[in-house]
């Protein structure tokens, strides 16, 4: 039987990786939906190739013509913003992949929960917002979500016929972004082009920016709690500059389990679309002759304060991961419009969280106001 995928973010990196592992195996999946914010000539191509029953275009602007088009080809086009949510109301997939960038992602993860659908998930911002509720969520409905970010692939995959009682310890490895080797007193002078220039890994603006400043990694470690159900104590970050262990486990025996590759992100989404069976690909392999060596650093929390406040902010909970998320999210696209300095970033999200009104035990209404909030504040102080 086909299996039917609906894939949130299309025209991102993580969605058109999706596509292409899709691609490969066409007796194996069904695309029933497609969605993006605005790049709609990415998304006549992909409905050209895929036929989607429906597609969301969040912000068509003018592009009447070419959503039209579309229309010719027999697929629905929904636009808007609230089309998301409608679409998979209707949707026929039994698997999404979330593969939206930032806090956008949240409320389609609750409605593919409420919908019943497996859910792969590559938006990291779901669980560093509402962890908690999402997974208890989840658990409620029965739906199973399965990591697509790297590090928790490889996490997940250690985990494969273990029991999670006898986790002594999660080690998320990071390759610690362009500005391992740079002096704290020169950050505020890197530009743009430098902070896009991942050593490792082909991506989005957002993570690239926040694998520069290591959010990344300070909100894969909030993920990870959620995901895997351990305390923040069991969460240890190391660096790894070569991305090549993708990340690793430490049982109870003193045993330790770990992931490696070649970094391709097609790899964690071909396991996810698959799981739990494992298929063939034709993606690069390891040449372990070729791997000179493989180091590991402590972090250094003093030049890149992210990994604190993100410790701090799961650590506290409610609504102050929210206000990480919406702060990160709101800094880092002022610095892609070159209105704030690289080190701006992480004194805007500090400064968010010191000034907001805490809610403990916060509804999902609060957590968006939260966001919402964090937002603005971060728009005012610049
Ligand atoms: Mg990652």
């Amino acid at each position: 039987m086909m299996k039917k995928i609906a894939v949130l973010g299309s025209s991102g990196s993580i969605g058109q990786n999706t596509l292409r592992v899709i691609e490969q195996f066409p007796n194996e999946f069904r695309v029933t939906c497609l969605t993006v914010r605005r790049q709609v000539d990415v998304l006549f191509k992909q409905v050209q190739t895929f036929h989607p029953d429906r597609v969301v275009v969040a912000e068509p602007g003018s592009r009447t013509d070419i959503l039209k088009r579309m229309e010719d080809l027999g697929t629905r086009v929904l636009t808007g913003e609230d089309a998301l949510s409608a679409c998979l109301e209707e949707d026929a997939s039994d698997l999404v992949v979330n593969a939206l960038v930032g806090a956008v992602g949240l409320m389609p993860t609750l409605k593919a929960i409420e919908k019943k659908k497996k859910i792969a998930l590559a938006n990291k911002e779901t669980l560093v917002m509402a962890g908690e509720i999402v997974t208890s969520e989840a658990k409620k409905h029965g739906v199973s979500i399965i990591p697509v970010d790297s590090e928790h692939s490889a996490i997940f995959q250690c985990l494969a016929g273990e029991d999670s009682k006898t986790i002594e310890r999660i080690v998320l490895t990071g390759s610690g972004g362009p500005f391992l080797t740079r002096a704290k007193k020169d950050f505020k002078s890197i530009t743009v082009d430098e902070a896009l220039s991942h050593p490792n890994w082909s991506m989005g603006k957002k993570i690239t920016i926040d694998s520069a400043t290591l959010m990344n990694k300070g909100l894969e470690v909030i993920e990870a709690r959620w995901l895997f159900q351990v305390p923040l104590e069991k969460i240890e970050i190391i660096i790894h500059p070569q991305s090549i262990i993708h990340s690793m486990v430490v049982f109870i025996d003193g045993s330790v389990k770990a992931q490696l590759g070649v970094p391709d992100m097609k790899l964690p989404i071909q396991y996810a679309l698959f799981y739990p069976e494992r298929r063939p690909s034709s993606f690069e392999r390891l040449d372990f002759t070729k791997i000179r060596e493989l180091s590991f650093y402590k972090t250094d929390p003093d030049k890149f304060p992210s990994l604190k406040l993100a410790a701090e902010a799961l650590q506290k909970g409610g609504t102050l991961p929210a206000v990480l998320n919406g702060a990160n999210e709101e800094a880092v696209q002022q610095f892609l419009e070159g209105k704030i300095p690289f080190n701006r970033i992480m004194e805007l999200i500090q400064a968010s969280m010191c000034e907001h009104s805490w809610i403990a035990s916060p509804s999902i209404e609060e957590i968006l106001q939260a966001d919402r909030w964090s937002r603005r504040f971060v728009r005012q102080k610049i």
